[in-house]
């Protein structure tokens, strides 16, 4: 994949933080069956609140870069042929002849059918999470974001639960290859000899749902992404029927034969609000501690926000102890290594916009007032009743006790122990 992204600085005095986008990217990802037109909600919220003017923020400016489309070489790095060949060959006109025996084979049924637009959404979304880990191999930006990506469950040969590409993998994939000594953080106090090792990678999933499409590719078995050199977090609801079945949205058993502490999960029950995200904090930090990451991947789904149809977690965007914009704000200011912040699910379209958009203030070290008024432009009505900016919490119960969550701490006391010694004995 080729690019001709420009390494000059808009200001010599500020950072640069890269935001991928483009009218067509935005079209095109508005497409998706799922989340209709929400691309195009998110990237009208961002540009309304201006943040993309060079005079936002007084520290770090945005860079908007278009995605370039990802080939047929860079999805087959994990894709099968196969499923490139069913996904990206699609011609609507055929729709009803393609068998239903190929549709179920590679899941384009039910929740992920055949849409028109299908092949440039697979090249473009692809390409879009890949364009963002080029700017950071590259070190034009510590952070990009790319909002269109973050489709964790697609698999190598399946479409899955909204997901048809798997950027999240190919992120990792590329990542993984990054050349030692090319990558790192100038913020990487600490870390004296990260540019002689491989660069290491921690994707951290905080989507309502368990990330299988990443985890499962992460698995020993599974040599995609396997080893040393990446780490899986999801935090995500999960219970009987819940999506997506998988037995690694459980809470990891370290007594288990198959236990694998590079590839983590952490399992909330039904109405998690910011105080229980808040209690559980401290385990992600020490994962990433023992981890010792030079790159982060957050997938930021926003469908454990309240207010979103799924209706079944209790988060809020706001910046009290444990909401979405506290846990961001952390990992930017104190996680060394750079940062790859992706999209994912969120089926209230007005509250992802209002997510991603403070998410993005949040990246350019200027956060928005959470009581602002949504500013005017077309998408305005949308935002009804409240017309600002913020997610708050809900009424819903917290099912998640004080002792549900202290047994999680007392299990991840054991997961980190197991951890530390294995990172450590890693090659640097
Ligand atoms: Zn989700």
């Amino acid at each position: 994949m080729s690019t001709s992204m420009s390494s000059d600085n808009l200001d010599g005095q500020k950072e640069r933080v890269v935001y991928i986008g483009s009218q067509e990217l935005s079209k095109i990802s508005s497409l998706l069956p799922s989340n209709k037109q929400r691309s195009s909600i998110v990237h009208a919220l961002v540009h309304a609140f201006k943040l993309m003017s060079p005079d936002f923020s007084d520290s770090k400016y945005l860079q908007v870069i278009h995605p370039r489309k990802a080939t047929y070489k860079d999805l087959a790095t994990y894709h099968t042929k196969d499923y490139l060949d069913a996904t990206l060959n699609y011609i609507p006109q055929l729709k009803d002849e393609i068998s239903q025996t190929l549709q179920m084979e590679f899941g384009l049924e039910d929740d992920c059918p055949y849409f028109a637009g299908l092949p440039e959404y697979m090249q473009l979304v692809g390409g879009a999470t890949l364009t963002a880990v080029i700017s950071l191999q590259r070190k034009l930006a510590d952070i990009a974001i790319c909002w269109d990506g973050g489709r964790h469950h697609a698999k190598r040969s399946q479409a899955s639960g909204f997901c048809y590409v798997a950027d999240c993998v190919l992120a990792i994939l590329a990542l993984k290859k990054s050349i030692p000594g090319s990558f790192g953080s100038g913020s990487s106090e600490g870390h004296p000899t990260q540019s002689q090792r491989k660069p290491r990678i921690l994707y951290l999933d905080l989507d309502l749902h368990f990330s299988d499409g990443v985890s499962e590719a992460s698995e020993p078995q599974c040599t995609h992404i396997s080893s040393y050199q990446s780490q899986t977090l999801s935090i995500h609801h999960t219970s009987l029927g819940f999506f997506p079945p998988s037995k690694l949205a459980n809470l990891p058993d370290v007594s288990a034969s198959d236990f694998d502490p590079y590839t983590l999960s952490i399992p909330l029950k039904e109405g998690a609000s910011s105080s229980t995200y808040a209690k559980i904090w401290p385990i992600v930090a020490r994962v990433r501690d023992a981890f010792e990451p030079d790159y982060i991947i957050v997938q930021c789904g926003v469908d454990a926000l309240a207010g979103d149809p799924c209706a079944t977690s209790n988060w809020c965007l706001g910046d009290a102890d444990g909401s979405l914009g506290w846990y961001i704000g952390k990992i930017l200011k104190e996680w060394p290594g750079k940062k790859l912040l992706l999209g994912g699910g969120g089926y209230n379209s007005p509250n992802a916009a209002r997510a991603w958009s403070y998410i993005t203030s949040l990246a350019l070290d200027n956060p928005l007032d959470l009581e602002s008024n949504i500013p005017d432009h077309a998408g305005f009505p949308l935002y009804a009743p409240s017309f600002t900016l913020d997610v708050p919490q809900g009424n819903m119960v917290d099912r998640n006790t004080e002792e549900y969550l202290d047994h999680i701490l007392q299990r991840y006391e054991l997961i980190v122990q197991r951890l530390a010694p294995l990172v450590a004995s890693q090659p640097h």
